[in-house]
């Protein structure tokens, strides 16, 4: 059989460790992926012969046929120390009931080679893997030909991508098994998670996804929930506009949530991904740049985060002027070949606060001097707030203070004579100073309103202290939904309203 077009498939791998648990995931994970794969290596010797013993009429009762067999070597990604002979007689032992009854069973490249001749499996239910967990090397196509010359129906080739550019070796190897033998293709880790969710659409037999988070079994495996609803894996074709937000880390990021759930409402043919990357200029070469990019993919815009919201400015061919003037840009439209660099956190952070309160006039301090601050004070003093940038580091805060023709004063003096205080600095942030506060807290007494900048956590130990002393406060949170919203009618000419909470 030759590699045209499939269904996209999902499948969920059972990790479960008691044969109950096992069957009842089985029961689970079947209402939500068209093949479920019995990871036998996850049991003991003892559970693993219950299992078998009961499956055959498990499969009899539910009439779940669609299942992969999977008996993985401990030195290939698996739970389980076996040789080869061990592996043999597993597959040799299965009764006959079992092996008419499943879809799939999965061996490893030693093992095909080792049964090429005496195979207890039908050849047209054996998937030929592969398994990579240090790198993604450079001769996969050579290695897909190798497994594809085997009697094995598909081959599946699995490796661990150490930065994002190694997704591309997974794209090409599809691309090359086009017409060919069935290809099951993906990057694991973070860095390959583009690979998880497109994949399929691109010619890739199927996909992997846990039961649930915590149920995984290899690295980047993404929850079903998650592929289904947030992804739409399913609904993946090669029109959908790929959206995305680069940064790194980004893993952690609300985007790919929020952005995709307003996708969803329009019901836009889009998806939205994270992509982490550690090096924005080969990057944009290899996936953004129309004329140098190495992925044929409707790319259609881009969020951009920390640390590439400026170094990615020289490879755009427009820049607005609030993010020329800011010197940040935050969104890329892609259309018509040309990259249009914006600037969305001075609407987003400014939307909510004129919300509350009136601007022109009213004195505000900053704390910090970073970018984010940089889009405060360019949106406050548009809007003829007086400002004073509170910095640690005077020296570094100067050019701000010029530019943007600001006070400038250390972060110590601040002493509370302010209406509105606006901290554009990390502290507080969760996984970096969760529950310290960026200044003494009785220095608030007097301020009007506080807003933190900082979103994770939603009440920040600054926020909490604030409203103590009577503040009035603002979550970071708005910012994120006021300028993810304004991305996203940039991106698609809809206003939705968005909810990051
Ligand atoms: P940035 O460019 O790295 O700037 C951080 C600023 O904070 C710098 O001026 C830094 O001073 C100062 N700072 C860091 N630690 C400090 C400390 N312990 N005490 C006093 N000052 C300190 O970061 P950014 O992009 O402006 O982001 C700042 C925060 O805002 C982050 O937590 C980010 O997640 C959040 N943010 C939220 C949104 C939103 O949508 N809600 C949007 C953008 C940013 P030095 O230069 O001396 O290091």
């Amino acid at each position: 059989m030759t590699n045209t077009s499939y269904d996209q498939l999902i499948c969920i791998p059972i990790t479960e460790t008691s044969p109950d648990a096992f069957f009842a995931a089985i029961i689970e994970a079947s209402q939500l992926a068209e093949i479920v794969e019995l990871r036998l290596d996850y049991l003991t010797t003892k559970d693993c012969a219950t299992v078998l013993t009961r499956l055959p009429a498990f499969i009899n009762e539910t009439g779940h046929r669609n299942l992969l067999l999977t008996f993985r070597p401990r030195e290939q990604g698996g739970q389980r120390d076996l040789n080869l002979h061990d592996r043999q007689s597993f597959w040799s032992n299965l009764s006959s009931e079992i092996i008419k009854a499943i879809r799939f069973a999965d061996f490893e490249f030693d093992l095909v080679k080792s049964l090429e001749e005496t195979s207890p499996i039908p050849w047209e239910k054996v998937i030929c893997s592969w398994h990579n967990f240090e790198n993604t090397p450079d001769d996969l196509l050579t290695r897909y030909d190798q497994m594809a010359a085997t009697p094995a129906y598909a081959v599946k080739i699995a490796t661990k991508a150490e930065r994002i550019s190694d997704s591309l070796k997974i794209f090409e190897l599809i691309e090359y098994a086009k017409g060919k033998k069935p290809v099951i293709a993906l990057a694991m880790s973070f860095a390959g998670f583009m690979t998880r969710i497109l994949s399929p659409s691109r010619g890739s037999m199927l996909t992997y996804a846990s039961l649930r988070s915590g149920a995984e079994s290899a690295s980047g495996q993404i929850p079903i929930n998650d592929l289904n609803d947030l992804y739409r894996v399913k609904q993946i074709n090669r029109d959908t506009d790929i959206f995305g937000i680069i940064g790194n880390p980004v893993s952690h990021s609300r985007s790919p949530a929020m952005h995709n759930k307003a996708l969803q409402s329009i019901n836009y043919n889009g998806v939205y991904l994270p992509f982490e990357v550690a090096d924005v200029g080969e990057f944009m070469r290899d996936f953004v740049l129309p004329k140098t990019r190495k992925l044929d993919w409707k790319l259609s815009g881009l969020s951009v985060t920390i640390p590439h919201k400026i170094t990615v400015t020289p490879y755009l061919d427009y820049v607005d002027l609030t993010a020329k003037a800011i010197g940040a840009v935050n969104t890329i439209v892609i259309a018509n070949n040309d990259l249009i660099g914006y600037n969305t956190d001075v609407e987003g952070a400014m939307k909510p606060l004129e919300e509350i309160i009136e601007l022109n006039r009213t004195r505000v301090a900053v704390i910090g001097a970073g970018g984010s601050a940089r889009a405060i004070c360019y949106g406050l003093c548009q809007r003829g707030a007086l400002v004073t940038v509170f910095a640690r580091d005077i020296q570094k805060a100067i050019p701000l203070s010029k530019e943007f023709n600001v006070g400038l004063l250390p972060l110590n003096d601040f002493n509370g004579s302010s209406d509105i205080l606006i901290n554009c600095t990390p502290v507080g942030m969760s996984h970096h100073s969760n529950g310290e506060i960026v200044l003494s807290p009785e220095k608030l007494n007097g301020v009007k309103l506080v807003y933190d900048l900082v979103y994770t956590p939603i009440e920040t130990a600054l926020l909490l202290s604030a409203r103590s002393h009577g503040c009035q406060t603002l979550s970071g949170l708005a910012m994120l939904a006021g300028q993810a919203a304004e991305q996203f009618r940039l991106w698609t000419g809809r206003s939705v309203s968005f909810n990051c909470s």
